[in-house]
């Protein structure tokens, strides 16, 4: 597998910088060694600290000698193409840390500082941290992560926080929880980034909680949390900016009488379920595992909901379709056969697109079908919202204080959205972009 680790590994380095600048199309490199492999990172922030010197010999390699360094290895030919998808997707760079002594590859994807900027914080941007198991290709891997950290510069700025957008990537073993060296390794990588970040994908969050208490305070959404898990607060934003969605339609914006699909009954859909119900609406619902729908009818006896086949959810004759578990639900070809009026829900990336300009165009073919839809980030924001809630107000952080401002924000937000699409003739996805893409890029 080609890898921007191998140079690395081959050549005793630790490090390597990629910066893009998308406004002069330029290009710089950074490597170096930077500690020896029997550095002890369990003493990170104890006997050593994110800019301490951790060697004598010191290797530093510029723009150039990084070229060079990749040619030996029959590699440029990668880190080009990895410099391209810096290019198409506008991103400030790529960080690499390189632990030899247990092959653990620790990457940052960087897509914008602008919102973090002089922010009175160390984090200048924040975004989760995936694991991936080591047999995945890095360049996946590496797209994975861009396009996440992309899609985390148009969130922030949907949760008005703070902070630019950003991935962290582990790629390689599963990390050892009990092994303070690791964790030590992956507290220092984050506090050398300025990145605030917290569980994503296959990341146990206990390590949130174990880097808090020995290593740095730049994780969040451990067990020992203050706002808990961020399923409550998203259905929340989701339940609210629904609403807006239909008075925009013309409607007084209750949900009595409305008929819903749910598709994923789990930490969102499940919460999102219940407010519907509350509020008096009808629910069709589906899982992919059994069990939860199974569940969701044991704790709800004699309330109107119907269980359907997984296959058949999204297109229900119903009032509001409501994507609560993967991506890429709402594609070219089930277009023309869904029977909603307006699709509303939790899960990230619904349209099936492969870029910014794909998704808008699937956008416009749901509005010219009469079907609501505003892309996801703008309204499923909560959950980072929560992150930044407990990085900056610490211990403070409160669950009824966090859902009061969501409640203030995202409603609003969102029916601003709606209206100025209206006015501009065009969709509130597009619309979307086109403010966001102002803030990011200007
Ligand atoms: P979850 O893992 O708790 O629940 C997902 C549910 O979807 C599970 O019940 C699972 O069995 C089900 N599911 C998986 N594949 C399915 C399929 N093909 N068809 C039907 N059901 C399927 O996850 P969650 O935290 O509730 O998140 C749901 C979605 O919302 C995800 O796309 C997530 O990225 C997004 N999201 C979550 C948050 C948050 O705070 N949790 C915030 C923003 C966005």
């Amino acid at each position: 597998m080609k890898s921007l680790f191998t140079p690395l590994k081959n050549n005793h380095l630790t490090t390597l910088k990629i910066n893009y600048n998308y406004k002069t199309d330029h290009v710089r490199f950074f490597a170096a060694k930077e500690w020896e492999p029997d550095q002890d990172f369990s003493q990170y922030n104890k006997k050593f600290y994110a800019e301490s010197i951790l060697t004598d010999k010191a290797v530093y390699l510029n723009t150039e000698e990084v070229r060079e360094l990749f040619k030996k290895e029959g590699l440029l030919d990668y880190l080009n193409q990895v410099v391209e998808l810096l290019r198409e997707g506008r991103h400030v760079g790529i960080v690499c840390f390189y632990n030899e002594r247990y092959d653990l590859h620790f990457m940052l994807n960087k897509h914008s500082y602008t919102k973090g900027l002089n922010n009175k914080y160390h984090a200048a941007m924040c975004g989760g941290c995936r694991l991936h198991p080591a047999d995945d290709d890095e360049l996946e891997v590496i797209i994975d992560g861009l396009n996440l950290s992309r899609g985390m510069s148009f969130k922030n700025i949907a949760a008005d926080i703070p902070f630019g957008g950003s991935k962290t990537v582990l790629h390689g073993p599963k990390p050892d929880l009990n092994n303070m060296d690791t964790m030590g390794f992956i507290g220092y990588c984050v506090d050398r980034c300025h990145i605030l970040t917290g569980p994503d994908m296959n990341y146990p969050n206990i390590i949130s909680d174990i880097e808090n208490d020995n290593f740095s305070m730049q994780f969040n959404g451990g067990p020992k949390s203050p706002l808990g898990n961020t399923g409550k607060p998203t259905a929340l934003g989701v339940y609210l900016t629904l609403k807006e969605a239909l008075k925009s339609l013309g409607e007084d914006g209750s949900l009595k009488g409305k008929s819903a699909a749910i598709q994923g009954l789990g930490s969102v859909g499940a919460n999102l379920a219940e407010r519907l119900l509350e509020e008096g609406a009808n629910l069709v619902v589906a899982d992919i595992d059994q069990a939860r729908v199974d569940k969701f009818l044991k704790d709800h006896p004699g309330k109107p909901i119907k269980a359907v086949k997984l296959a058949d959810i999204l297109t229900q004759k119903v009032d509001i379709v409501c994507p609560c578990a993967i991506g890429g639900v709402i594609t070219e070809e089930n277009i023309p056969q869904l029977q909603c009026k307006v699709i509303w829900g939790p899960a990230n990336n619904q349209i099936k697109a492969h870029s910014q300009e794909e998704e808008i165009r699937l956008a416009k073919k749901l509005a010219d079908r009469g079907i609501l839809f505003q892309t996801e980030w703008w309204h499923n924001a909560a959950g980072v919202f929560c992150a930044a809630e407990e990085y900056m107000m610490g211990r403070k952080a409160t669950v009824p204080e966090a859902e009061r401002k969501i409640a203030e924000l995202l409603p609003r937000t969102t029916r601003e959205n709606l209206a100025k699409a209206k006015k501009l003739g065009i969709t509130p996805t597009e619309c979307l972009y086109k403010t966001c893409q102002d803030i990011i890029y200007a």
